[in-house]
């Protein structure tokens, strides 16, 4: 990916090294810490009970100050991170502007260890999430090196992805799509509610390869190499190979993310079409 010459966003608030107050509690997970868990498995399709169980996959991240000083961090990620949340806003701004919208660009907070968030307190094993009560996308870099080494899926638009794909949750949050859905959600079977909730992360995946498109489009970001990178990650991603790591088996019932095959689908057509409009996976024939 080409983002050297990339703008880079402003908003990312940099609490690597920081630590969490004492008192601050993640293993008993009640309340808030509860929320946090069902918050942090939303973008790796983890069945939340397997967290809150602690399979041999999750630890439950210690609550102590980071290992690194900040100064110490890798940087290069810090710049790449906010080169690709730059891209992200220029190209919602825009989006939205042709929607007649106005575009309010969310908060990158980078951290190490564990964080504290409007949507409770969450540990950097489960993953990246967008918390929508305070607009922040809240990610600990060394979930990088794990989806190179734990989900097989490296490169540095596979990191893209992942990151427009929060991104895309904030889109939906803006665009009022999660405050229906959630609405909706208190209504229905719990079988019914994962579908919606599938359905709202294959959004997201193909919000990422609207963002794609339309960032290629305008400022040529894409290198030989990065679209395949973007499908392997969305493919690593799917609920069934999460699943089949952390329990050997595939309940398709209870996937909330969509398979690989679903991830790479919905990612492809954002891709292909760089509009909005054609992700709407809550009236699709098929997801
Ligand atoms: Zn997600």
């Amino acid at each position: 990916m080409r983002w050297r010459q990339s703008r880079q966003s402003d908003n990312i608030e940099d609490r690597r090294g920081m630590s969490i107050p004492r008192g601050a509690k993640i293993g008993g997970l009640s309340g808030l810490g509860l929320v946090a868990v069902v918050l942090i498995s939303m973008f790796l399709g983890i069945d939340p009970t397997v967290l809150l169980q602690g399979g041999p996959e999750i630890q439950t991240p210690s609550v102590s100050v980071d290992r690194r000083s900040p100064s110490a961090v890798n940087d290069e990620m810090r710049d790449f991170v906010a080169a690709v949340l730059g891209e992200t806003e220029d190209v919602w701004h825009e989006t939205f502007r042709k929607m007649g919208r106005t575009y309010q660009p969310p908060t990158l907070v980078l951290f190490s260890g564990a964080v504290q968030s409007a949507c409770g307190m969450a540990g950097s094993a489960a993953g990246p999430f967008y918390c929508p009560p305070d607009h922040k996308v809240y990610l600990d870099l060394s979930f990088f090196e794990d989806l190179g080494t734990r989900f097989g899926a490296s490169g540095d638009f596979a990191q893209a992805y992942v990151i427009a794909h929060e991104v895309g949750h904030h889109v939906q949050t803006l665009l009022g799509i999660m405050k229906k859905v959630n609405e909706l959600q208190s209504r229905v079977s719990p079988s019914e509610r994962n579908k919606l909730t599938m359905m709202m992360e294959l959004q997201a995946d193909c919000f990422a390869g609207v963002w794609a498109h339309q960032a290629h489009k305008s400022r040529d970001i894409l290198e030989s190499g990065d679209i395949e990178e973007g499908l392997n990650a969305a493919s690593a991603v799917g609920d069934d190979r999460i699943q089949r790591r952390t329990q050997g088996y595939v309940v398709p019932d209870a996937f909330t993310h969509g398979s690989s095959a679903q991830r790479v689908r919905w990612f492809k057509i954002g891709l292909e079409h760089g509009d909005p409009q054609a992700c709407d996976t809550f009236n699709a024939d098929r997801l």
